[in-house]
């Protein structure tokens, strides 16, 4: 890991294998995490979703933007909640926000329950088998550090039915139950005025009022933007943390969180009827000047984002302006066109062009991809070196 010499900016050190930690001098490029922009988003979306808690959904590594500094930098910021997908990331979420609820997504693996009460986790429980597992566990252990139950409205993903949700009434009324949560989750909730939307919340606000004394959670970034009636007693935001946009009928309310950053390593000029890249899909129509990149598809710069002689692709910022990249994106490389630069800036060798960041944003690059923000974060790969802006004092 190699720690900048400015205080206030730290390196992650969460790349998939340590002999793969390159120095910033051999990085194909930096990707800088904003941890104040997310705090500020963080307190935004409390501010929207009261008198409801907000959470902080933390799955995937934060989305890519690393699991340890975000949780910090959340905690510091007033979240009590984290919700993570497997028991892996509770681990990194424990050692950084030791006092916070924790909530495992993905649920209770089988023979696994010693090891959510090892780091006093909690499985957010939507089968009767798996609940059945852990009611066991409890029993022959007196653990008692709660779970949540899922119950599915619409999603028909995780979750009891409402009829097994039903059964569980009589059990919540006698109270001691061990149920620290009930929830749901919305599968429509960007679009605003999907009938899905209304059906869910009704059929939530009906199951859940019948839980009394457990608190509810229903919405997702979106969700805290449908109204009112969303919120309940807990949202659990992830992706708009990390500056994606949760209105995408509306401009983004949102701060941008990351910031992308590739090396140019080789410039060069191509006469006009050359093709470039694989498949020679690009052809110049006058002599050009490109600028090679070393980031590729195998560090998150999807292969959609390439362009053809029929069709436009990605932008990339080259000296503060717009430049189309040109032909295919290969898995390391790619090419951008800086014919158009003016002619006073100057672009060299081992200069940086901007990725994301400068007016480009994460749904931008989503869109060029074909996919949506949340894909394009958590496949930006560990060839970057990774820093972090910002965030809680000492950290
Ligand atoms: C991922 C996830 C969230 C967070 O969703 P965003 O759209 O990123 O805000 C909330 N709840 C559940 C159940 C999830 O799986």
């Amino acid at each position: 890991m190699n720690l900048m010499p400015d205080s206030r900016t730290t390196s992650s050190g969460t790349p998939a294998d340590a002999d793969m930690a390159v120095t910033a001098d051999a990085a194909i490029g930096t990707l800088t995490v904003d941890l104040d922009a997310i705090a500020a988003n963080w307190r935004k979306l409390e501010k929207t979703a009261v008198p409801a808690e907000c959470a902080g959904v933390v799955k995937a590594n934060a989305y890519g933007c690393g699991a340890g500094p975000v949780a910090r930098a959340l905690a510091a910021a007033g979240c009590k909640t984290f919700f993570v997908a497997t028991l892996g990331e509770a681990r990194a979420v424990r050692a950084a926000a030791p006092s916070a609820d924790l909530y495992v997504l993905d649920g209770l693996f089988q023979n696994c329950s010693d090891a959510f009460a090892a780091i006093n986790c909690r499985p957010v429980i939507g089968d009767l088998n798996e609940l059945a597992e852990w009611d066991a566990f409890c029993r022959r252990t007196g653990w008692a550090g709660g779970a949540a139950i899922h119950i599915d409205t619409g999603m028909n993903r995780l979750g009891l039915a409402l009829d097994e949700a039903q059964a569980l009434i009589p059990r919540i009324v006698a109270g001691d139950h061990g149920i620290t949560l009930v929830m749901s989750h919305l599968a429509c909730a960007e679009t605003l005025h999907h009938p899905l939307n209304a059906r869910q919340v009704a059929a939530f606000r009906e199951i859940a009022g019948q839980f009394s004394g457990v608190p509810a959670s229903l919405a997702n970034s979106s969700g805290i933007f449908l109204g009112p009636q969303y919120p309940f007693d807990l949202v659990r935001p992830g992706a708009a943390l990390y500056g994606v946009n949760p209105t995408p009928e509306a401009d983004n309310p949102m701060r941008p969180v990351v910031e992308l950053k590739a090396r140019i390593v080789h410039i060069r000029m191509v006469d006009k009827g050359e093709s470039v890249g694989y498949g020679a899909t690009w052809t110049a129509r006058r002599p050009t000047r490109l600028a090679i990149v070393a980031a590729g598809y195998a560090d998150g710069y999807f292969r959609a984002g390439g362009s053809n002689d029929g069709t436009r692709g990605a932008d990339v910022v080259v000296a503060g302006t717009r430049c189309p990249v040109a032909g295919r994106i290969s898995m390391d490389l790619l090419a951008v066109d800086i014919t158009d630069l003016p002619s006073r800036a100057t672009v060299r060798r081992g200069h940086f062009v901007t990725l994301i960041g400068e007016g480009i944003t994460v749904d931008e690059l989503a869109h060029h991809f074909g996919t949506i923000g949340y894909e394009v974060l958590t496949s930006l790969g560990d060839r970057y070196n990774r820093i972090y802006k910002g965030g809680p004092a000492g950290s």
